[in-house]
C-alpha cells in the first residue's frame, strides 16, 4: 500500500510553493517550512510554533518529514565518519563526513547501488538497485547534520557537500538537482554554488542539460587519456568517448566567469600512471579551463588493480604543473573504516544480477523490474 502522506523532503523551494499553493497559502510558508526542516532541524509538525494549530494539524493529516535512519555511525582515527542509513526493502547506503582545517565536507550518495560498471570502484560490485529519491539524497545532509550536533566535538559542520557517493547522479538528474537546490537554498543549507559539487563519469546529454538548470560545481571522472583505456576503466565511455566529454566540459564552463572543471583521475599502478600519461593528460585538457585532481586507488576486496606509488604519484603531478596544469593529490581519508573514495558499498539488493552476469550464470530476468534512467540510458 502507498504511503498516503507525502514527504516534504522531496520539495526544494519551487515544489514547496507549488505544495503550499495547492493548500491556498502563500508562498511565504514556503520559506518557513525550509527553515524549520533545514536549519532548526524540526520534523515535528508541533514544533513549528509560528504556524496556527489549525494549519499544523492540517500538515500532519497530509504530508510528513521523513528522513532515512541511521543504522550505523563509524569514525576513523582521522575524523572522518560513515553513515549507513537504511532505505525500505532491505537497502542501505553510505554517507561521509571528511573534516579538513578549513571545511567539511559531506559526500553523499545519488543511487542504491550503481548501474555503470568502472571496472576499479567498489560501488560497481554490488549492483543496482534504484535512484535515490530528493528526500532521501537530502535526509543525507539532514541526517548527518543532526547526529554531529550531539556528538562531543561537535564543531563539526557541513561546510561543502559533493556528490561522490553510490551511484551516478547524472542518471538521477531530476531527484539530484532538486537536492541541490535545497542544499544551496539560503532558508535551507544556504551553501554557496562553489561549495556544491557534482561529480560524473560523463553522461554527456545530462551534462549538457545540468547547465541550463544548475550552477553547481563540476568534478568528471576521466581516470584515462585514450578511449581504449577508458572503454575498460570507464565502460559507459563506449557510449560517450572522451572528446564528445570534453566538449561538453568545455560548454559547462563555457561564459562562467572563474568556473573550473576538475577532472579527477585514479592512480592505478601499470595502469594509466606513466609520464607519457601525464604529457597526454596535460595536451588533452589545455583548452578547458581545469584543475586534475589525483586520487591514489584505494583498494577493496578482490579488486584488481594496485595504487601507484608515492613516487609515480608525485611524478605525475610535476609534469602536469610543468605543463601548467594545476594538479592536486587526494588525500585518502577514512580508508581504516572503508570510508575512500569507491570503497563505498552500503547494502545493495542488486536488481541488475551483476554478479550472475559476471560469473555467467543465467537467470530469468522477466522479473526484473528495472526502469530507472540508469537502465534505459544503459
Ligand atoms: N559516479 C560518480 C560519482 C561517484 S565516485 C563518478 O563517477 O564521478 C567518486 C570518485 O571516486 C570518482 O572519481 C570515482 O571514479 C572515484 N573512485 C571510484 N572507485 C575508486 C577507488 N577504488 N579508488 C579511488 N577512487 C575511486
Amino acid at each position: 500500500m502507498s504511503d498516503p502522506l507525502v514527504n516534504l523532503l522531496n520539495f526544494d523551494r519551487q515544489g514547496m510553493e507549488a505544495f503550499f499553493a495547492e493548500l491556498g497559502e502563500k508562498p511565504f510558508r514556503a520559506t518557513q517550512m525550509l527553515k524549520w526542516i533545514y536549519q532548526f532541524g524540526v520534523s515535528d509538525f508541533n514544533e513549528m510554533t509560528n504556524l496556527s494549530k489549525a494549519m499544523r494539524e492540517k500538515l500532519a493529516s497530509m504530508a510528513k518529514i521523513s528522513v532515512p535512519d541511521i543504522i550505523e555511525q563509524q569514525e576513523s582515527g582521522d575524523g572522518t565518519i560513515k553513515w549507513l542509513l537504511s532505505l525500505e526493502n532491505g537497502n542501505a547506503i553510505e554517507t561521509v563526513f571528511i573534516p579538513e582545517n578549513d571545511r567539511g565536507t559531506l559526500c553523499v550518495s545519488s543511487q542504491i547501488g550503481c548501474a555503470l560498471e568502472c571496472s576499479f570502484c567498489s560501488t560497481a560490485q554490488q549492483g543496482f538497485n534504484r535512484n535515490l529519491s530528493t528526500a532521501e539524497i537530502i535526509g543525507q545532509v539532514w541526517a548527518a547534520n543532526q547526529a554531529m550536533k550531539v556528538m562531543p566535538r561537535n564543531q563539526r559542520v557541513i561546510s561543502n557537500v559533493v556528490l561522490m557517493g553510490m551511484g551516478e547522479p547524472l542518471l538521477n538528474f531530476n531527484n539530484v538537482v532538486a537536492a541541490m537546490n535545497i542544499m544551496m537554498d539560503d532558508n535551507a543549507y544556504g551553501l554557496s554554488k562553489r561549495r556544491v559539487t557534482i561529480s560524473t563519469s560523463g553522461i554527456v546529454p545530462a551534462l549538457e542539460r545540468l547547465k541550463a538548470v544548475s550552477d553547481v560545481a563540476l568534478a568528471v571522472s576521466l581516470h584515462a587519456t585514450n578511449d581504449e583505456l577508458r572503454d575498460e576503466l570507464v565502460p559507459i565511455n563506449k557510449k560517450y568517448p572522451i572528446k564528445q566529454l570534453l566538449n561538453a566540459c568545455k560548454y559547462y564552463v563555457k561564459g562562467e566567469h572563474k568556473r573550473k572543471v576538475t577532472f579527477e583521475y585514479v592512480m592505478l599502478d601499470g595502469i594509466n600512471d606513466k609520464p607519457q600519461h601525464a604529457h597526454e593528460l596535460a595536451a588533452l585538457i589545455k583548452d578547458i579551463p581545469s584543475k586534475v585532481n589525483l586520487i591514489p586507488f584505494n583498494p577493496f576486496p578482490d579488486s584488481r588493480y594496485q595504487c601507484s606509488s608515492n613516487h609515480s604519484i608525485e611524478k605525475f603531478r610535476a609534469i602536469l604543473m610543468k605543463s601548467g596544469v594545476i594538479a592536486t593529490t587526494r588525500k585518502t581519508r577514512g580508508d581504516d573504516i572503508d570510508a575512500a573514495c569507491g570503497q563505498l558499498a552500503g547494502k545493495v539488493m542488486d536488481k541488475t544480477r551483476r554478479r550472475f552476469r559476471r560469473e555467467g550464470i543465467k537467470v530469468n530476468t522477466n522479473n526484473i523490474n528495472n526502469k530507472s534512467a540508469s537502465g534505459r540510458i544503459l
